[in-house]
């Protein structure tokens, strides 16, 4: 069993595993045809079942065949041009190489003598992204296992910032197209189920500065108090980005912390044509980045920034075992003092080795890319009578609906486009995403592939009213 352990005596098996590996993903790339092969849960739930977790094969080459057969074989690829569901990236290869390296060496981020150089290539990379974002400086932050936990880390800051004991005093002010994590974070930081102020959007689904003033104001008659307003730096649903220069403005008016949310916009950070639409980013107290959705790299790879590093020290705990105190004056850097987690993986080499190779540009030239994608079927969308559009794109998000000539009930439209849906995905041909928009089923396209074509939207949309059409007529049949 030794055999197993990565070690001196073993980098041949080393080599050997990990290229027969390599080998069978760059099979499966190279011939998939299909984002996915329409397996359901009944087809597939059997045959991991009937593993046994209790009898090994022993041999590699058997478990990656047995692999392709509960796993690759079916699994969702982000990496084929009709995938245009969520906020999944193709990933880029200086990453998937940066993301062996990490896991073979294998160092934890919490601290020091745990993973030396590496400690050192996450805060460079912090100050890369700080500097990017303009933030000063004073700015500081550390890598984390996402934009939830991001958004987490940087509410904790903003309730302990407000020095107030009495946590049912909290509000926070995020518009009602926000992420849930939103309030998810509320609810671990103890804040009341009132906590969470919804603001309303305009037609663009942007918050209205003119309702978050107002409710900043009857925060404020009220004697309560705004702890943080989340800014989203592109929504989920929509892409659409806060008037961030705005909102900044009230923040400052009314003393709250200015969370922005770029989970998604942060690929604007590196872009060469579209920098502009996050302006007023710099304002922020604290900024969420997601570069496993804009930035290319393989999930995890995501931060928290702030303006100034010592609210990081909400964070801080000491332990004798680990980070204790007299580190601090030693300046011993454990990036753990400025962590919510402990044991923590190297994210940070995949972007590390991605700019080293391709350069910042080189991303935002592929986000680009994708943001002039969703530009261009929009116009599609906007221009085909079959489809109702909503919202002009101001990063890679198109959301649309079917909307057949002839039926006007609209709880049928939404039953056509929620089938549509499920028909795409279950054939595998294309897979989308969903949502409502005032209360109705919309379609979702969110363009992350630079290797997306117009060609593919305009099939894709085909493929949609095919099958809507193909569910009316049916219901028609039912009628009759
Ligand atoms: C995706 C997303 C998140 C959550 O990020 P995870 O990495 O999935 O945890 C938060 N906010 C916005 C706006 C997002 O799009």
């Amino acid at each position: 069993m030794r055999s197993h352990l990565l070690n001196d005596t073993t980098t041949e098996h080393y080599r050997r595993s990990v290229t027969e590996g390599v080998e069978r993903v760059a099979a499966k790339l190279a011939a998939t045809d299909r984002p996915f092969t329409g397996v359901t849960v009944d087809d597939l739930a059997p045959r991991i079942d009937a593993i046994d977790l209790d009898q090994p094969l022993r041999d590699t080459t058997a478990v990656l065949d047995e692999l392709e057969d509960v796993y690759l074989r079916d699994a969702v690829y982000f990496h084929h041009p009709r995938y245009l569901a969520h906020l999944n990236c193709p990933v880029v290869i200086p990453a998937v190489l940066g993301e062996a390296v990490l896991s073979a060496v294998n160092s934890s981020l919490d601290t020091w003598d745990q993973s030396a150089g590496g400690t050192l290539i996450e805060r460079k990379l912090i100050d890369w992204t700080a500097a990017r974002i303009g933030l000063g400086p004073a700015a500081d932050g550390v890598f984390t296992s996402g934009g939830t936990q991001s958004n987490l880390q940087a509410l904790l800051l903003a309730r302990e910032e407000t020095k107030t004991e009495d946590l049912a005093k909290l509000r926070v002010f995020a518009s009602e197209v926000s992420h849930f994590s939103v309030q998810k974070s509320a609810k671990l930081l103890g804040l009341g189920p009132e906590a969470v102020v919804a603001v309303p959007v305009d037609h663009d689904k942007r918050m209205q500065t003119v309702a978050l003033a107002h409710e900043l104001e009857r925060c404020a008659e009220a004697g309560l108090v705004p702890m943080a307003v989340v800014a989203t730096a592109g929504t989920t649903d929509f892409g659409s980005i806060d008037p961030l220069p705005e909102i900044a403005g009230l923040c400052e008016q009314y003393g709250a912390w200015m969370h922005v949310d770029a989970a998604y916009g942060c690929g604007l950070l590196a872009s060469l044509k579209y920098r502009h639409r996050i302006d007023g980013i710099e304002c922020a107290d604290s900024v969420t980045v997601d570069y496993h959705k804009s930035f290319f790299q393989p999930v995890s790879s995501s931060a928290v920034l702030v303006r100034d590093a010592a609210t990081l020290r909400h964070a801080t705990y000491h332990a004798e075992y680990l980070n204790p105190r007299r580190m601090v004056t030693e300046r011993i850097p454990n990036q753990v003092d400025k962590s919510l987690q402990t044991t923590r993986r190297f994210d940070a080499l995949k972007l590390w080795m991605t700019l080293r190779v391709m350069g910042a540009d080189g991303i935002g030239a592929l986000f680009d890319e994708v943001c002039d994608l969703a530009a261009e079927g929009w116009r599609l969308l906007a221009a085909d009578p079959r489809f109702d559009v909503v919202v002009e794109p101001s990063l890679s998000t198109l959301v649309f609906r079917y909307i057949p000539a002839a039926v006007t009930d609209p709880a049928e439209i939404d039953r056509a486009n929620l089938y549509a849906r499920k028909a795409l995905f279950a054939s595998g041909d294309a897979v989308v995403a969903g949502t409502k928009v005032t209360g109705r089923h919309y379609l979702k396209f969110t363009l992350l592939n630079p290797e997306t074509t117009t060609a593919d939207i305009t099939a894709v949309l085909d493929l949609i009213a095919g099958h809507a059409e193909q569910y009316l007529g049916e219901s028609l049949d039912r009628a009759c």
